[in-house]
């Protein structure tokens, strides 16, 4: 059975909770341990597939087609353990467990309640696949004291209480504001904090403290005796230039060897951190920059686009440049000329996306890449405005379109060159139905799919492989009726799903870069093992940089 690590946050939302439990995740990995992470979110969404990525960022989707809270691509890309449905809760989804249930009649006409009723699903839920590894992290969403979180706490409380004593562990992660007029580093934040925890019989066992400045002996030792943990136990956590300098920065600050203290792991197995000193090498020490334009709907919001853009970090990373990525708002080339925007860049992508606001926009992008011959990289909603660039602009079919949009402005005079494919989502062996009701209750190609690539194509060279496996998250396709005509017009299909059925990937022949795919490939990128694409996009935009 699994040691459990249960990460709760305090003071303030937005410290890098999940950052710190994945950095965690690696540190345990380091010293030889294997490790799972797992995030139990308070909100009440059922489903975060349907979450708008303006108020919460990406929607992560795992292997196994689950759309995820975005901290499971933090979980990924720190440990390589691919995440999985069972990885990810919301309190929705717990009532909604426990409401179906009910409807059942499995509570055979008990009344239900919070205790025992929802807090059992919760820790059921954490239960699972426990026997699989040597620990199980768990971070509880939102920030303590907010009410929805409650339910998470008091399960959280009882599986520590139902497991041998040493099973279980608290890590704490609070905020230490800096008075710049007295010049004091506070503490009294904390202190309500965990006194909050200690009223609904939560002990944590380690402290891990955002702040600006180092944490004076005084502070620390004021810290210890008010919040009742051992001063070795409060961890100091400083910004950092980059996230990928956290791992070695809690284990600088000790936070391993906290926790296997607080499990009484002796003698503690020696960290292996040759991984991580590479990694944060790589990044403090570029050999140059190359400037990449990612050209989307939601640029307002970074976290928008978060596995995006660290799988251009470890594409820069791979080739040792830094990548300095700017976000471009795609309706502007609705009224302006892309030229104005995008010269000067090395690199265009185009990301996901759903909807039409922008579309005509990224049209442009795409059209702009493929006649200055500049590195484009299309990912999924990407891909089908390249498809559509191509159609319009090259194949002679000015009236091609999406599905997606007809649906929208009921504009039927165009040719559906993006279509909703029998073949596509409904019965999509790696498919998966969506969840929710109305317009969202459709099918959706989710998850894992493999698929080949064309012989002698760009993509299949830059993989050094003709069979891959990529994480879909879309509801239409290139509709194969135009194949013929888009070829001719010198774009290649150059992958389909493995039954031959689905275009997963095109390029132009005659262009130094030019890829677009309908999976995303980002999800599955980390700092130690940059995806190829990425790799290989970073290395054509340090070509075009040259050019420029
Ligand atoms: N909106 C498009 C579709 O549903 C693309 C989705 C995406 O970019 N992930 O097919």
């Amino acid at each position: 059975m699994a040691r459990f690590i249960f990460i709760t946050g305090g003071v303030v939302s937005s410290l890098g909770k999940g950052l710190a439990s994945a950095a965690l995740g690696a540190l345990l990995q380091a010293r030889g341990y294997s490790v799972r992470l797992r995030k139990l979110d308070p909100y009440l969404n059922v489903n975060p597939g349907t979450m708008s990525p303006f108020e919460h960022g990406e929607v992560f989707v795992t292997d196994d087609g689950a759309e995820t809270d975005l901290d499971l691509g933090h979980y990924e890309r720190f440990t390589g353990v691919a995440a999985r449905r069972s990885d990810s809760i919301s309190a929705g989804r717990i009532y909604s467990n426990v409401l179906e249930k009910e409807r059942r009649g499995a509570y055979l006409g008990k009344t239900i309640q919070v205790i025992p009723h929802v807090t059992d699903e919760i820790k059921e839920f954490i239960r699972i696949g426990a026997d699989e590894v040597d620990f199980m992290l768990c971070e509880i969403g939102g920030t303590v004291g907010d009410i929805e979180g409650l339910p998470f706490l008091e399960a959280i409380r009882q599986f520590s209480q139902e497991q041998p004593r040493g099973q279980c562990m608290f890590m704490h992660l609070t905020l230490l504001p800096y008075i710049k007029a007295s010049g004091e580093l506070k503490t009294k934040p904390t202190q309500h904090s965990v006194k909050e925890l200690r009223s609904i019989g939560l002990a944590p066992d380690i402290l891990v403290c955002r702040s600006e400045q180092t944490i004076p002996a005084k502070e620390r030792e004021k810290l210890a005796l008010f919040c009742n943990v051992r001063p070795d136990a409060v961890i100091a956590a400083h910004d950092l230039k980059s996230i990928y300098e956290a791992p070695l920065a809690y284990h600088r600050e000790g936070l391993d060897q906290a926790v296997l203290d607080a499990f009484r792991i002796t003698p503690a197995p020696r960290p292996q951190l040759d991984r991580w000193r590479d990694v944060a090498e790589r990044v403090e020490h570029p050999e140059g920059t190359v400037r990449i334009a990612i050209v989307g709907k939601y640029v307002q919001l970074e976290d928008a686009y978060k596995s995006i853009a660290e799988a251009l970090i470890h594409g820069g990373m791979a080739n040792r440049v830094r990548v300095q990525i700017e976000w471009v708002e795609a309706e502007l080339f609705e009224r302006e000329d892309p030229a104005a925007h995008l010269s000067g860049f090395h690199a265009i992508l185009v990301p996901g996306g759903f909807g039409e606001r922008g579309t005509e926009g990224k049209i442009k992008a795409a059209q702009f890449a493929r006649e200055r011959k500049l590195p484009y990289l299309g990912i999924s909603l990407g891909m089908q405005m390249a498809v559509l660039e191509a159609a319009r602009n090259v194949a002679g079919l000015p009236t091609a379109g999406s599905e997606e949009f007809i649906r929208e402005s009921g504009n039927t005079r165009i040719e559906a060159v993006i279509h909703r494919s029998a073949q596509g989502a409904a019965d999509d062996p790696c498919g998966d139905a969506a969840e929710g009701s109305g317009e969202f209750a459709e099918a959706i190609r989710l998850g894992e799919c493999e698929a080949v690539l064309a012989a002698g194509s760009k993509v299949a060279e830059i993989y050094g492989t003709e069979r891959i496996s990529e994480r879909h998250r879309h509801r239409y396709e290139v509709n194969t009726a135009y194949r013929e005509r888009l070829e001719q017009a010198g774009l290649r299909f150059s992958g389909m799903s493995a039954d031959d059925q689905l275009p997963v990937a095109v390029e132009w022949a005659d262009h130094p870069w030019f890829i677009g795919v309908q999976f995303h490939p980002e999800l599955k990128s980390k700092p130690f093992a940059p995806h190829p694409l990425f790799t290989d996009f970073v290395r054509a935009a340090i070509a075009a940089s040259r050019l420029v």
